[in-house]
């Protein structure tokens, strides 16, 4: 009989880690998690597949829990998707940024190499390590020009990754996933679209008590109207259950490799907008206010990929496309703030 596969994941409480581990769960993989112990009630996302996973409490912060984890579950693969994930956050907690996205990845690598030297990583790096690109769409050789601290403790992670795997006396099998946006109903309420999505879904419930809040702690919908940052940025947004397959794929691999994963379709946070006010048949012009506190100090893009490698070489291709994903979205949002 096969042996059973035994993965751990990073951020399993994360949008991408609780989808990788149903995905996961359904190949008969055996999954385990790391979970920061202030989550012992609330595991996020991975709330509904709590029983079927094996939980571990620490922080990238401690390489003693990683080293700890990794020792008792002994995983083929590793997936680090643990992260502070987000771009303009990172610029009020620069530390946090680099020290959890950045040095809290070196640790899960170094530990790791020391402890499962067999064990397959993958890296969770970001289409956000381009910057602001003159090459349109951006692929693996695309050359990487963070401008958020964020971007930059990817990058420091993502060129780690890189060193490991050229090492010629130990070489370490990571592979990084170069992921361009992809969202979800799952995804955090401090980005962009599923702020947009969760106020839709408000205002056309004409939801007034159990508002969700934004990342200053006001209201997301306030006299009908949304807050958002730059309408002109430009986007490659996919659909996360598609990613996480990428995700899988890489590790199943002979050898480490980079690889993009993206649509090669752009759009604009006006676009989103619009066509998730028009889902439910209200226009986008009367509830979309700009605030330059949602704008970042340094802005990124246009980031659009060209998914091609992973195409060629793994058979992968994103399913859901733009308007398919804005309606999924919608249509949960809708029941859930109803
Ligand atoms: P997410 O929903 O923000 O999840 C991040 C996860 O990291 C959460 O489970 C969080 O746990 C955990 N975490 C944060 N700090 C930690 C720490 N100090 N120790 C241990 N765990 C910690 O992110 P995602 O959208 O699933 O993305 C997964 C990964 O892909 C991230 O690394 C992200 O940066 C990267 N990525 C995402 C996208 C995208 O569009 N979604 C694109 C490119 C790359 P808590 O629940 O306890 O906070």
């Amino acid at each position: 009989m096969a042996k059973v596969k035994k993965a751990f994941i990073t951020g399993i409480s994360g949008q991408d880690g609780s989808y990788l581990s149903e995905l996961l769960l359904s190949k008969g993989y055996e999954v385990a998690g790391f979970v920061r112990r202030n989550a012992a009630l609330d595991f996020g996302n991975a709330n509904d597949i709590k029983e079927e996973v094996k939980i571990y409490y620490g922080d990238l912060h401690s390489p003693e829990s990683i080293a700890l984890a990794l020792y008792d579950f002994k995983p083929d693969e590793i997936y680090n998707l643990a992260s502070l994930s987000s771009p303009l956050g990172s610029f009020s907690d620069k530390m946090g940024a680099i020290m959890v996205t950045g040095v809290g990845a070196l640790n899960v690598f170094e530990r790791a190499r020391q402890v499962v030297p067999e064990a397959k990583v993958y890296q969770a790096s970001t289409s956000e390590m381009f910057g602001a690109p003159k090459q349109v769409p951006q692929d693996e050789n695309t050359p990487f020009c963070p401008a958020n601290p964020y971007a930059a403790a990817k990058e420091f992670a993502h060129r780690m990754a890189v060193i490991a795997r050229n090492d010629k006396k130990q070489p370490q099998f990571i592979s990084c996933g170069i992921l361009f946006n992809h969202e979800s109903p799952r995804r955090g309420l401090n980005f962009v679209t599923r702020k947009i999505t969760s106020a839709v879904a408000c205002i056309k419930n004409r939801k007034i008590e159990g508002v969700p809040l934004n990342e200053i702690g006001d209201s997301i919908v306030k006299n009908g109207k949304v807050k958002l940052g730059d309408l002109d940025a430009k986007r490659d947004w996919g659909y996360a259950p598609d990613y996480v397959e990428l995700m899988w794929l890489m590790l199943q691999q002979e050898k480490a490799d980079d690889f993009v994963a993206a649509t090669g379709e752009i759009h604009t946070v006006r676009e989103f907008a619009e066509e998730a006010f028009a889902v439910v048949g209200l226009n986008w012009k009367d509830h979309v206010e700009v605030d330059p506190l949602f704008i970042p100090p340094v802005q990124t893009g246009p980031l659009c990929g060209d998914p091609s490698k992973a195409k060629k070489l793994l058979g992968w291709e994103p399913k859901t496309r733009f308007k398919d994903l804005v309606r999924i979205m919608i249509h949960s949002d809708l029941a859930k703030f109803s």
